[in-house]
């Protein structure tokens, strides 16, 4: 269980856990929406279905709101700081965020549907499968 959550986290892939999801790191700001169309170490299917990261949207909604609810009222009731200098930090935090938060979300969603499978990361890990570079894609 440990292993999924630093993998979703890692922004990997959830079959094999050693895939990238994104050709880009998150803070770089390069193609940020950018994703490979499959896992460039075991091939599985990024984008099994048209609208498949819809979902995600709800994830990436709900935490968002909460998790800008909660930097808000710490930085309001517990700091102590005016509401202008709060939603102005908010919004510095969340220029800084919200390619990764995007990303994540992603990841949540695609590790809901796609299940860890320790064999196929053996074979990744031992160089038996051939897999073609992957194409990248946005907004699939
Ligand atoms: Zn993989």
């Amino acid at each position: 269980m440990a292993s999924i959550l630093a993998n979703i986290f890692a922004l990997q892939c959830p079959t094999c856990h050693q895939g990238d999801l994104f050709p880009t790191g998150s803070f770089s700001f390069n193609r940020p929406f950018d994703q490979y169309k499959h896992c460039p170490a075991c091939g599985q299917n990024y984008f099994p279905e048209p609208g498949f990261y819809y979902g995600s949207m709800f994830i990436s909604y709900i935490g968002s709101g909460f998790a800008c609810l909660a930097i808000v009222m710490f930085l309001r009731w517990v700091l102590g700081w005016s509401m202008i200098a709060s939603f102005a930090t908010l919004i510095a935090i969340v220029a800084v965020v919200f390619v990764w938060w995007f990303r994540f979300a992603r990841s949540v969603w695609i590790h809901m549907v796609c299940k860890y499978k320790p064999e196929v990361a053996a074979a990744v890990a031992s160089g038996a499968l051939e897999v073609p570079p992957p194409e990248t894609s946005d907004r699939s």
